[in-house]
């Protein structure tokens, strides 16, 4: 039969809580997804492409249904060379939509066949965003509640650390 699998798109700089619910949560109705790093990301990003996946690879442990892989170019014509046709995207605060609502059109024009689909936010991580955990990281803030250990340890290393 043929593998469901989903592309999930995006910065992942660096992986949070909130990113793993999406991933966890899209195993129970994909076969398989494929976590796609942007390379061409128009965003600073604080952690390079390699260590971003080196993360994320770390976080998810061994899973066989889960890849991590990086692409340029257009999302649509990636998710189509790997054998898939859905878009996984992740939705927030109300402030996601618009933003997420002209992308996924936008895709949908380049490519018919290829669906954005949304997965709601757990209540948890409906706030938690890369850029809040790289700004209480770089005020020496905790993160340990919205990212991995691997990755409060990798953010401690970028920003160093306030022993006092
Ligand atoms: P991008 O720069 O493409 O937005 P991100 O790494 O910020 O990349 O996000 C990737 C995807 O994960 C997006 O669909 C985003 O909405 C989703 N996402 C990020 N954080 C959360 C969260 N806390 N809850 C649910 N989805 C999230």
């Amino acid at each position: 039969m043929k593998k469901n699998i989903a592309v999930y798109p995006g910065s992942f700089d660096p992986i949070t809580y909130g990113h793993l619910d999406i991933i966890e949560r899209g195993l129970d109705v994909f076969d398989a997804i494929i976590i796609a790093v942007a390379r061409n990301s128009e965003k600073k990003s604080l952690f390079s492409t390699n260590e971003r996946i080196d993360l994320i690879e770390k976080a998810l442990g061994d899973n066989p249904r889960v890849t991590v892989d990086t692409f340029d170019g257009l999302l649509v014509d990636y998710v189509v060379s790997r054998g898939s046709r859905v878009i996984l995207r992740g939705l927030r605060a109300v402030s996601d939509f618009e933003y997420e609502f002209q992308i996924a059109q936008m895709n949908h024009n380049l490519r018919s066949e290829v669906e954005t689909l949304f997965m709601m936010t757990s209540v948890p991580y409906g706030y938690l965003s890369s850029s809040i955990v790289k700004e209480v990281a770089g005020l020496q803030g905790p993160v340990e509640s919205l990212v991995p250990p691997v990755v409060r340890k990798a953010l401690v290393e970028k920003f160093g650390k306030n022993d006092e």
